[in-house]
């Protein structure tokens, strides 16, 4: 008796359906956001980074990151974490050991949001990949315009100049490549913004991992 009444206390609340789960998201739920993922992981974009994501932006997924990032449901970015990490882990070629580095928020975001969600999904990645994490290898230089509210062509723009290097690697440069990791790859104006900062400090880019990438719009 005392183990069923302990296990109902143990239990929490899906934070996509509200349903009692012993785990983060219910069965039901997983079981939709398994069904977004990407068979070909390696997204296309016309840049000479590669990309690599682990679902297509919809659905169930996008409905995961939105809780996660505006309704501060931070204990999803486990597991979404955990299956990038489990992909990128069967990926053939994952002899490289890049240096994880999350997208940054801007200072005013971080403090209204409380995370960062690209550094808490980046945790869990490094977790199980065992890659090593530089949270604070970029910074935000300004707060940008949210790219979702621009039209395509402004994207890019607004996104000049964005970042600079954070406090880890701006008195001792990384010796190994680094891997972007973002929640959302759609036109990839953040991560080329980013990239971009990074080549002109000499430092290499490895690729871009993201948890869902939208099919169209790429570029
Ligand atoms: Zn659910």
């Amino acid at each position: 008796m005392w183990t069923d009444v302990i296990s109902i206390f143990l239990k929490s609340n899906c934070p996509l359906c509200q349903r009692p789960t012993g785990k983060v998201f219910c069965v039901d739920c997983t079981r939709q956001l398994q069904h977004c993922q990407l068979s070909d992981r390696h997204v296309r974009s016309t840049t000479e980074i590669p990309v690599f994501a682990w679902g297509i932006y919809g659905g169930a997924l996008k409905r995961a990151i939105a809780a996660l990032k505006y309704e501060k449901k931070s204990q999803i970015a486990q597991p979404l974490g955990f299956w990038l990490a489990d992909a990128w882990l069967n990926l053939p070629s994952t002899s490289s050991q890049p240096i994880v580095i999350p997208i940054p928020l801007h200072a005013t975001k971080l403090r209204d949001r409380g995370f960062n969600q690209a550094e808490l999904l980046a945790r869990s990645f490094c977790q199980m990949t065992g890659l090593k994490l530089r949270s604070q290898g970029l910074e935000r230089a300004r707060q940008t315009v949210r790219q979702f509210e621009l039209p395509a062509n402004e994207r890019e723009q607004n996104l000049v100049g964005a970042f600079h290097l954070g406090s880890d690697f701006r008195h001792r440069r990384p010796v190994r490549p680094v891997l972007i990791l973002d929640d959302i790859y759609t036109t990839g104006a953040t991560a080329r913004s980013a990239a971009q900062t990074l080549r002109q400090e000499g430092i290499q880019v490895f690729g871009v991992v993201a948890i869902a990438a939208t099919l169209k719009g790429k570029g």
